[in-house]
């Protein structure tokens, strides 16, 4: 048997500018199956990330948000760990591009590139913001198209008409930070010398010998293909950047920084060294191990960085180099089709988990579509709920639920083949397929095999066995059913980790690995009790999950400092008399503080007497002529200083200690007593 292997292996860094989208967490995934596949066949395994945590678009963003860089960068960093471990992603370690372990590494592979000749200085002109007093990023350039003269248009390129142009260009440009029109400036910046022929004989060599795939070699050929006149379209690469920027200094250059994608990548050796220091293994050592092998997961968008700039930066600063970096395609929703307001933009994967949805449904669905080249993958919703539901519930789960009922004490006994399964051949073909990221294919090997166990049951037909008195056969057909459900829970472990930790447990079997998958339990082995495994996907929950997001609902107002009434009708506010009465009299009430004593006219040739708690507002002779509101038909009450006739209206808040004051209603003019109020 060979020694286990020692694997260091990464995702693309995040930008610590937001929170992860859906692309994020099926490059997260699509690693980590391939990290416990890894496992499972006994490899040592360092799976790291970390946050992009330099550049410019950070720096501006935290200025903006009234923090330091580095504050912003951890409030998004203390966010991650929520969907890392919803979706069952264990990466060993998460660092930040920020991190002590970066600056140093940085900076030491930039000092073993200039000392290798690698590194020029060229002075260049660029715009500058004097307001700011900054160079500006193309991005954060805007004006005239120079082309189709659409207005505020990028730096770099046209959203109208899709020129590609260089800021200079711009007519009438200003700065997108200060509005102000930035003036020419010249600098000194460092290149990395990409174009030098050690570069690309190293390029050409290292992508053709398989540390690329062939989709991905060719598209980076383009850069190292030379053209007629003997050039190719790697040019050198600009690395630095002038203060003020968030980032890395670069040694012996005051006020220079590294251009975030410098040292970005250098972050997958910062954050695997942070690591190793927390477990007490020698970083030097490691690293150098000629056995130690290097990968990268990265999508189709970052390819020049990685196969091109990084390989070049790591060979010639001494260091080793990737084995290989896996690329992927991006993934759509629903063919990426604008979806409607009613059904959402998109899939949040945070709102997936708050809805209750099972993150290896997710997991699932995204390694049936993944092939492991560099392809677009797209979801589906209803593609997602008939394959989570029609392979994992109809095919693997069933097999266990149905089987164990005719195992007696769940005691396995002496299980002939049923069919046609090459158990040992199963486990190789899908191992081989992890390992080559093919989980595509891997999973329909898989549901094949499910599918012919399930028929092979409904042949054996148990339940009639069980009947015709014939329980030793049921439970030989149950028996061999459950050592099926075994492999197929060893070849689905990797993308289902949690469902396959609950069929161990079931099965009271240990961990499987690669070894154990095909070996039977064997006669006398016992499993546990059968418990529910997992739930269908139900079509409410993905409505939910494309349901538009609710607009915020209103702060909810309490007016007055007291909640609204319950609605009523029209017919109930009518039963309700209000007139304009006239105060033809009013009077403080002997023994009373709060009460005044109302003589009101309401237009019926007599007066009416009613109490009112006015008396900490009013004066008795403030009142006297004015005109007021009452409630007509209110019963009349007996009180201890009299019968009160109907009630005055008048306004308070709710909280009358906060908010003192009491407002006796007055129509305005031109009423006369007697009118109703409707
Ligand atoms: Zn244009």
């Amino acid at each position: 048997m060979s020694a286990p292997r020692q694997l260091f292996v990464t995702t693309a860094l995040p930008y610590a500018n937001g929170k992860f989208h859906i692309g994020h967490i099926m490059e997260y995934i699509q690693a980590d199956i391939w990290v416990r596949h890894q496992r499972m066949q006994g490899s040592q395994v360092h799976f790291v990330c970390a946050d992009d945590a330099h550049g410019a678009p950070i720096m501006i963003a935290a200025e903006k948000a009234g923090k330091t860089p580095q504050q912003f960068v951890a409030e998004i960093a203390a966010g991650r760990k929520e969907y890392l471990d919803g979706f069952h992603i264990a990466f060993d370690n998460w660092h930040s591009t920020d991190g002590p372990e970066n600056h140093e590494l940085a900076q030491a592979i930039y000092r073993d590139l200039k000392a290798a000749g690698l590194i020029s200085t060229r002075t260049i002109e660029q715009f500058f913001d004097p307001e700011k007093n900054m160079f500006l990023p193309d991005r954060f350039i805007k004006g005239e198209c120079p082309n189709c003269h659409a207005k505020d248009q990028y730096g770099d390129n046209c959203e109208v008409c899709s020129k590609v142009y260089s800021p200079t260009d711009l007519i009438n440009p200003y700065s997108a930070l200060s509005g102000a029109k930035p003036v020419l400036k010249s600098s000194d910046h460092f290149f990395f010398k990409l174009s030098d022929p050690r570069c690309l004989d190293f390029l050409k060599q290292w992508t053709a010998n398989g540390a690329v795939q062939t989709e991905v070699l060719n598209k980076i050929s383009e850069w190292l293909v030379p053209d007629e006149t003997g050039k190719t379209a790697l040019g050198d690469w600009d690395i630095s950047r002038d203060a003020p920027y968030f980032g890395i200094e670069i040694p012996d250059a005051p006020g220079k920084y590294f251009y975030v994608w410098l040292d970005a990548p250098v972050g997958y050796l910062a954050s695997l060294k942070n690591y190793l220091g927390k477990i007490g293994v020698d970083y030097d050592q490691f690293i150098t191990d000629p056995k130690t092998e290097q990968y990268h997961f990265i999508g189709k968008d970052i390819i020049t960085f990685h196969t091109l700039f990084w390989p070049a930066m790591l060979h010639f600063s001494g260091r080793k180099v990737p084995n290989n970096v896996f690329v992927h395609g991006f993934l759509t929703v629903n063919n990426g089709e604008k979806m409607s307001k009613s059904r959402g933009t998109g899939l949040d994967p945070l709102k997936y988990l708050s809805l209750g949805m099972n993150p290896e449904w997710l997991r699932y669905y995204l390694a049936a579509k993944l092939n492991g080249r560099n392809e677009d993958i797209d979801f589906n919703p209803d593609d997602f709920m008939a394959r989570v539901n029609s392979d994992l519930i109809g095919k693997y789960v069933n097999i266990a639920s149905r089987a164990v009922k005719f195992v007696p004490g769940g005691k396995l006994v002496a299980a002939p083949s049923l069919a046609d399964v090459d158990a040992a051949g199963l486990a190789a073909s899908v191992k081989t397929l992890y390992e080559s990221r093919d989980y595509a294919r891997a999973l329909r090997e898989i549901m094949a095999v499910a599918d012919v166990v399930n028929g092979a049951f409904d042949t054996a037909a148990p339940w009639k066995l069980t009947k015709e008195g014939k329980g030793d056969e049921a439970a030989a057909v149950g028996s061999w059913c459950l050592e099926m459900f075994k492999l197929l829970t060893a070849c689905l472990k990797p993308v289902l980790p949690a469902l396959a930790a609950q069929a161990e447990a079931f099965l009271q079997c240990a961990p499987l690995g690669w070894t154990a998958a095909a070996p039977p339990l064997g006669a006398g082995h016992t499993v546990g009790k059968y418990e529910h495994l997992m739930q269908r996907v139900d079509a409410k929950q993905l409505d939910a999950l494309f349901e538009a997001p609710a607009a915020p609902e209103p702060e909810k107002l309490v007016p007055g400092g007291e909640e609204l009434a319950p609605t009523i009708t029209i017919d109930d506010f009518t039963k309700i008399d209000l007139r304009i009465a006239k105060i033809v009299n009013c009077e403080a009430v002997d023994g009373s503080t709060k009460l005044l004593r109302l003589t009101l006219d309401v237009g019926e040739g007599r007066m009416r007497n009613v109490f009112s708690g006015i008396a900490s507002a009013y004066k008795p002779e403030d009142l006297v002529g004015k005109l007021t509101v009452m409630v007509a038909n209110l019963a009349p009450r007996k009180m201890k200083f009299g019968v009160s006739e109907g009630m005055v209206l008048a306004a308070s808040h709710g909280d009358e200690k906060a908010h003192p004051g009491i407002y006796v209603l007055e129509p305005t003019a031109g009423a006369q007593p007697g009118m109703r109020v409707r």
